[in-house]
């Protein structure tokens, strides 16, 4: 028999009251802005939250702004427009990104999918089953990205199943999967899961941290538990106002994360997606913190700097611009220090 259903973890927390037996909380609003948007903590990323108002809190505890300003849309990247089935979203032409998930360990209170995260939709086999059948249809796709919802809620056999499915299609070449569980709940990643996903190599995992204060000993772990089963392992951090919009936290997260085998992919700039206003910043911030990296780290350490366009326009890096002035063959360029250097073109 194989054991149906998600991974479960009981103990997390998910009422006003369960939060007020660990802060002290006066804020009855959290039931509003619950009601809409739930709540999710994992006992394990609550222990990491040092005091009230803090850069893990703000992730993890609702707000009540998350209800004001309305005006911006739920889906502003056109994510269900674009899905031909309904958990498979297809814009790039040569790969998909699959939604067999709702469910996540926590929910984050900025998440872009906000509007489907930890609701009861629908989520039979059938749908999975159509998904797969257009990949399967589409000789195109040759990268397969698993999201959600985390892909790693499913239990071991459920996403054995899903993979070995996808595995068998010719023309995918590669899997990813997208979990935040590594950061949330490590001690979801056992051997087990691990044996099950290395059987369907080449297979690539980006997780997903946002603060240099959530590497600990047990993510590390988790991470090593998967890079020693060959998984590569990337990271796609969001910038997010009162967490990590600050050059030096950057810093520190990216130079972490590659103590714990995991190379940091991208830094999104936050969507505009209703409900997470309170967590956007300007562009400006963004390119300062990526001209601060350059330079003053490892390039290992350096992601790109990734917009999403609305309407399904897709992903573009932004750039910090190093050429001061250009003239013909000779160009002034900036270094990493503002010194101005000449630079003989061909
Ligand atoms: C981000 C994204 C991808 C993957 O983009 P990469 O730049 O290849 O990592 C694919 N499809 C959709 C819909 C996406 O939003
Ligand atoms: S883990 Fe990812 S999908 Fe889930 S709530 Fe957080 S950001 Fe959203």
């Amino acid at each position: 028999m194989m054991p149906k259903g998600p991974y479960i973890n009981h103990n997390s927390i998910t009422s006003r009251i369960q939060l007020a037996e660990h802060f002290s909380i006066d804020e009855n609003h959290i039931d509003r802005v619950i009601e809409k948007y739930p709540m999710k903590i994992t006992p394990h990323y609550l222990s990491l939250i040092k005091k009230h108002g803090d850069g893990l809190w703000k992730q993890a505890v609702p707000d009540i702004r998350e209800l004001e300003n309305s005006s911006l849309k739920d889906d502003p990247l056109y994510e269900e427009l674009q899905s031909p089935t309904p958990n498979l979203i297809h814009r790039y032409p040569d790969r998909v990104v699959f939604l067999v998930s709702n469910q996540c360990a926590m929910y984050c209170r900025y998440c872009m999918r906000k509007r489907r995260i930890g609701r009861h939709l629908p989520q039979h086999e059938s749908s999975i089953e159509k998904g797969i059948a257009y990949i399967r249809d589409h000789q195109q796709i040759r990268d397969v990205i698993l999201s959600g919802g985390d892909p790693l809620m499913l239990n071991d056999n459920t996403l054995d199943n899903i993979l070995k499915q996808i595995k068998k299609i010719q023309h995918v070449e590669i899997i990813r999967i997208h979990s935040r569980i590594p950061c949330v709940l490590p001690q979801r990643i056992t051997d087990d899961l691990a044996e099950t996903i290395r059987k369907y190599h080449p297979i690539y995992l980006n997780t997903h941290f946002n603060h240099p204060d959530e590497i600990t000993p047990e993510s590390q772990r988790a991470c090593s538990i998967l890079a020693d089963v060959g998984i590569p392992l990337g990271c796609q951090t969001v910038l997010l106002k009162g967490v990590n919009d600050s050059p030096h936290i950057m810093k520190e997260l990216m130079r972490k994360l590659v103590q714990i085998r995991v190379k940091p992919y991208y830094i999104h700039h936050p969507d505009p997606v209703q409900g997470t206003h309170h967590f956007r910043v300007p562009i400006q911030t963004g390119l300062k913190i990526l001209e601060y990296l350059q330079g003053n780290i490892s390039g290992l350490c350096i992601p790109r700097y990734m917009i999403d366009l609305p309407k399904g326009g897709g992903k573009v890096p932004l750039q910090c611009n190093y050429i001061d002035q250009s003239n013909h063959d000779r160009h002034i360029v900036r270094n990493y220090r503002g010194e101005l250097f000449e630079y003989p073109d061909a």
